[in-house]
């Protein structure tokens, strides 16, 4: 697919996503928050959910841990129109409690469509909640910032699970896990298109 029929597709999810009704999250959402970015991203950052300022305006991450998501972007000199940030369920769970499961598996797709069409080289899980989706018995204290090399879809990609940036509001060690995890993000980054994650097999338990 190129660039202009990638977006094209993304589009057409966006617009399905709004009138989403799989699960019971979107009859006290305000609208859907699909997810934002470039179409030909090499990378694809994963959040929970949307939030209250998400929830208004429909764009992911545009709250105080979009701050936060924000500051560590351009710690690594990356720009959001470079990248792809979307999230395990698209409307926002009441009062910010965690999606619950049917809710995650009811929106399961709209996030594996959008890494078909995107085919990211990298996917960087932001919480619990987006690393389960990959390795739902891993420990996020135990591999946050170690990169996995996965088979999602038929195609190699590389996984780097990281702490959620709201995780970082609240613990000044976390955001400094953080900071330290986007730097050794941004080597992976450089190393043109053969990126090798440590050679090291994790148990990720
Ligand atoms: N937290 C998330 O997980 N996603 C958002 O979009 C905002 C906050």
């Amino acid at each position: 697919m190129n660039f202009e029929a990638k977006k094209q597709a993304l589009q057409k999810i966006a617009q399905e996503v709004e009138s989403c009704q799989r699960c019971p999250l979107h009859k006290r959402a305000n609208r859907g928050v699909p997810g934002e970015g470039n179409p030909d991203a090499r990378i694809m950052f994963i959040g929970e959910g949307p939030g209250y300022h998400e929830d208004q305006k429909g764009i992911p991450f545009c709250g105080a841990a979009g701050r936060i998501l924000d500051e560590l972007l351009q710690l690594i000199k990356l720009e959001r129109k470079e990248v792809f940030i979307g999230n395990v369920v698209k409307h926002r769970p009441p009062e910010n409690r965690d999606p619950l499961p049917l809710e995650i598996e009811a929106c399961r797709s709209w996030l594996d469509e959008q890494i078909e069409i995107i085919k990211p080289e990298m996917i960087v899980t932001l919480g619990r909640f987006s690393l389960g989706k990959f390795f739902p018995e891993a420990r996020i204290s135990r591999v946050h910032g170690q990169p996995q090399k996965i088979k999602f879809q038929g195609r190699e990609i590389i996984l780097v699970p990281m702490y959620h940036p709201a995780a970082g509001l609240r613990r000044g060690e976390i955001l400094e896990d953080l900071k330290k995890d986007f730097l050794a993000l941004a080597n992976l980054l450089t190393t043109p298109k053969t990126i090798e994650p440590s050679r090291e097999q994790l148990t990720l338990v």
